[in-house]
């Protein structure tokens, strides 16, 4: 018994030290603009915890945009926030409250949390070949979005990507065959280059398809969730297109 309530004081000290130490040093709440400064300019504030539900509801799309933005900064210079692991499992185990939900593809080269200088508890990250919203997918991010409340929905292509490349190429394999599948619209909708330089020695007809890949997965997202097309719609989330570049380590933005 006395183990048992050793161990709950464990799990809850972490957090009553968090909530204490943010209201000492802020002496106010936090809004949106004071969080936004945060984020461009003192990547360590939060470095040992994750964000509070009152501080994550406090950022606006945009702010969690500007955080990803000055995060793959700090990851192309090699100087990517130093966490306290520990106090994050200790302060998360009870809830979670990540700011944003990521599509990516499951490329070794494309470390999701990394490439934002994000740290546990800090994201929902969701990793598929190609990086397409099937219904599950899109119920991934209903959950991540209208019952976690995360503010940004970003879907990252990446150069060079192994699946856009198999599915100009029509590879057929096992479950593969079908996977692929879910990438052709972006194929037919990269129609504006000669049918010869459709290939995947021609990079930048590759890149087009990745980058149209993209930006039906946004379009597939509106379309078939009406609960993230209304959240958009209110402007409740951001969802965004990005491009992850493996030669750099940089993200580009699209539609920017
Ligand atoms: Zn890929």
């Amino acid at each position: 018994m006395r183990k048992l309530n050793y161990l709950s004081l464990l799990l809850f000290v972490p957090i009553l030290m968090v909530s204490c130490g943010e209201a000492e040093e802020k002496n106010e709440p936090l809004d949106s603009t004071e969080d936004a400064q945060m984020n461009t300019e003192s990547a360590q504030w939060d470095a040992d915890v994750t964000l509070t539900q009152e501080q994550r509801d406090a950022l606006t799309p945009a702010d969690v945009v500007a955080e990803f933005k000055g995060g793959n900064e700090r990851f192309i210079k090699d100087s990517l926030t130093p966490r306290n692991r520990e106090a994050r499992i200790e302060a998360t185990a009870g809830a979670q409250y990540p700011k944003a939900m990521i599509l990516s593809c499951i490329d070794s080269r494309v470390p999701v949390e990394e490439i934002f200088d994000q740290g546990l508890g800090d994201l929902f990250v969701g990793r598929i070949a190609g990086n397409f919203a099937d219904e599950e997918m899109l119920g991934s991010m209903e959950f991540a979005t209208k019952v976690a409340g995360s503010k940004v929905i970003v879907v990252m292509g990446h150069e060079s990507c192994g699946a856009i490349k198999s599915a100009i190429d029509n590879v057929e394999l096992g479950n593969i065959t079908t996977m692929l599948g879910h990438i052709d619209p972006a194929i037919e909708m990269t129609e504006n280059f000669p049918e010869d330089q459709r290939t995947i020695k021609n990079k930048e007809y590759v890149d087009a398809v990745i980058k149209n890949n993209v930006k039906h997965t946004i379009d597939k997202i509106k379309t078939d969730s009406p609960i993230i097309a209304e959240m958009a719609q209110n402007g409740e989330i951001n969802i965004l297109g990005a491009y992850y570049n493996v030669d750099t380590g940089s993200v580009e933005w699209l539609d920017e």
